[in-house]
């Protein structure tokens, strides 16, 4: 199921005017969705008009708006949940650690116990230490991701899958996706709060795409095969990190 075209437009409502994606696609009704980013995509057979599609978004305007509230206060909570401060609890693979600033000559950053401790020369320097700490998270995502993808590669090798490559992004909208033509994954940063087998389930669900790249039947009978507890991981992931 390829997109056929995408493009974003207005639609006036009773509760004021709602930009939206519209792509046309082979589905049987239309479909609307409020993504996390809050914004609207809505998919359409090619033979409905825009304009029964854009009565359509009216009808649901009310619930477009309340999903979008929902997902902006949830957003603000988390941005301030991630603060960068020194004694601030972070997740780190589905477990609170404690960010620890500590005064020394030599720059560092260790996972020890329930501390993550960043020494620096000024432990009062909070941006240098974001930044070290930022590097170090790039490492950790790089090191627990790759090892995901090598767990569960062997099953696609066996499908002529060759390794792909990997690109850590921070993204509002979504885990990760799939860029099957240039043999690449690219998964979200904030994925290393979550515990590992909710992390697995992303990188499982992306590996498929290389053999499916859209969401048809095959697609999740698929994964259901490589990763049978898809559902409850990508339910546990959608309740403990917020985007
Ligand atoms: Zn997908």
């Amino acid at each position: 199921m390829k997109a056929v075209s995408s493009s974003v437009r207005t639609a006036k409502t009773p509760a004021g005017c709602i930009e939206y994606t519209l792509e046309r696609k082979k589905v049987k009704n239309i479909n609307l969705r409020v993504r996390r980013d809050g914004t609207v995509y809505v998919s359409a057979p090619s033979r409905v008009p825009v304009r029964e599609i854009e009565s359509f978004i009216a009808a649901k305007c009310s619930y477009i708006k309340q999903a979008q509230e929902h997902f902006r206060s949830r957003t603000e909570t988390a941005a301030k949940e991630r603060r960068f401060a020194q004694g601030a609890a972070v997740m780190h693979l589905g477990r609170p650690m404690e960010l620890c600033m500590v005064q020394s000559a030599a720059e560092s950053v260790t996972a020890e116990g329930q501390r993550i401790v960043i020494a620096l020369r000024d432990s009062s320097d909070l941006t240098r230490a974001e930044r070290l700490y930022a590097k170090w998270l790039d490492g950790r995502c790089r090191e627990v991701f790759t090892n995901l993808m090598r767990e569960i590669y062997p099953q696609f090798a066996a499908m002529g899958v060759p390794f792909p490559q990997l690109k850590i992004r921070a993204m509002k909208a979504r885990w990760g996706s799939c860029h099957y033509t240039k043999g690449m994954i690219v998964l979200n940063r904030y994925l290393i709060e979550a515990p590992l087998h909710c992390i697995a389930h992303v990188v499982a669900h992306e590996f498929c795409h290389f053999i499916y790249p859209n969401h048809s039947r095959d697609f999740y009978s698929l994964l259901d095969r490589v990763c049978p507890h898809w559902r409850s991981d990508k339910a546990e992931l959608e309740r403990l990190v917020v985007l």
